[in-house]
């Protein structure tokens, strides 16, 4: 199959779809790769890697739509980007179409097949192609809260770890999910003292068994939240139910009742968010203060670890890239019910119910 991969345009996008290594497994398999120019040299992947790995370089992305049977990207296609897809030809990316009426009608007009990321599933019910994102901004957040915590950036002036002879960091993450438990995992490397507030309990016995006593685990009651916020230094919000808005697990009265300085990163911010001050900003201007406590809620981490997020994202689609090119969509939907749940467009139709209906449109 002819593969294209071209340069994201959405502003601040540095991944791409396919890493050299991803269009080496395809050549390897017997397809062909093209590869915008330039397309990701900002993250250390120059065309030369590309051309390495058998990739042909071309140098818009009008001639990679054109030529291509199947384009693989990292974000929605913009309008421009749609405009260019054509009856049949295949689409994998991240879509989130349910808020976004006129991509999927763009979608629907150029009569591709999109098969969206964030709808792929896999035996356990999770979302494979969507969790490489959350370990990634799981263990930002920790980096995030940590240089939040600096004096410079309105924080209390404390390292997570202490040092010999000065207490550690109380770090609170309220959900232990995919972004908690690598949040988790982060803050015990350094050394901070950490409780994971979850309303699963199940989940709490796997993080028990997973960690140890090195973890404290609380159910998540109103009584417990407050009572752990109050002596946090650093609280992660990573709290998800799915298809929904985010719940509001802290309000502005809680801010009032948390140290002065303390920080809160709302990882769960793409989703609305868990605290009620929390608003979307910026890896260019990322915190805010209220009331002495410091926000961060930056609703694209993984954008600021382009390379690594490019790595791990292709780490999770290419077994699923190769499957499509090397048997078709038909074939490889047919054979694969989880990569059949992430077909959301095809030939002017929606295909994903929950899309569909999100739309007021007929599936
Ligand atoms: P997940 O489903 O793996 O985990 C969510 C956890 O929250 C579950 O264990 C669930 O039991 C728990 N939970 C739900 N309601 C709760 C409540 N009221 N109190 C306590 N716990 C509760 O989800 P995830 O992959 O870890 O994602 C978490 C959030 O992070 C989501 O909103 C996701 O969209 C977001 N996210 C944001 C970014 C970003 O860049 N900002 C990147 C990736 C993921």
């Amino acid at each position: 199959m002819l593969i294209g991969v071209p340069k994201e345009i959405k502003t601040h996008e540095y991944r791409i779809g396919m890493t050299p290594s991803a269009v080496r497994e395809a050549v390897h398999n017997g397809h062909k790769v093209l590869v915008q120019k330039d397309g990701a040299a900002r993250i250390g992947f120059d065309d030369e890697n590309y051309r390495a790995a058998g990739a042909e370089i071309i140098d818009t992305a009008e001639e990679i739509f054109a030529r291509a049977e199947m384009i693989v990207k990292v974000k929605e296609p913009q309008a421009n980007e749609w405009k260019m897809l054509r009856e049949g030809q295949l689409l994998f990316t991240y879509l989130h179409l349910a808020p976004d009426p006129e991509q999927a009608r763009g979608l629907m007009e150029s009569g591709c097949v999109a098969i969206a990321y964030e709808t792929v599933t896999d035996d356990r019910g999770g979302l494979p192609l969507l969790a490489p994102m959350s370990e990634v901004a799981g263990r930002m957040a920790i980096q995030a809260g940590a240089h939040s915590l600096e004096i410079t950036q309105g924080g209390r002036g404390m390292l997570l770890g202490g040092v010999p002879g000065v207490a550690a960091a109380e770090v609170v993450i309220l959900g232990g999910g995919v972004v908690g438990t690598n949040a988790a995992r982060m803050a015990m490397g350094l050394e901070a003292k950490v409780t994971v507030l979850d309303k699963s309990l199940r989940r709490l016995n796997e993080l028990d068994m997973q960690f140890g006593p090195q973890l404290n685990t609380i159910f998540a009651t109103v009584d417990a939240i407050e009572e752990y916020v109050r002596t946090a230094d650093l609280v992660i919000g990573a709290v998800l139910i799915p298809g929904a808005a985010a719940p509001k697990l802290l309000h502005r009265d809680d801010l009032a009742t948390m140290k002065r300085g303390a920080v809160l990163v709302d990882v769960a911010i793409d989703q609305g968010g868990c605290f009620e001050t929390s608003r979307p900003t910026t890896h260019a201007d990322p915190t805010y203060v209220i009331d002495d406590v410091v926000h961060y809620c930056v609703a694209n981490m993984p954008g600021g670890v382009a390379r690594t997020s490019t790595q791990a994202l292709n780490n999770a689609t290419l077994p699923f890239t190769l499957k499509l090119a090397n048997k078709g969509y038909r074939a490889a939907l047919a054979s694969d019910p989880h990569l059949r749940n992430g077909l959301n467009v095809a030939f002017g139709k929606l295909t994903y119910e929950a899309v569909a209906g999100a739309l007021g449109e007929t599936y």
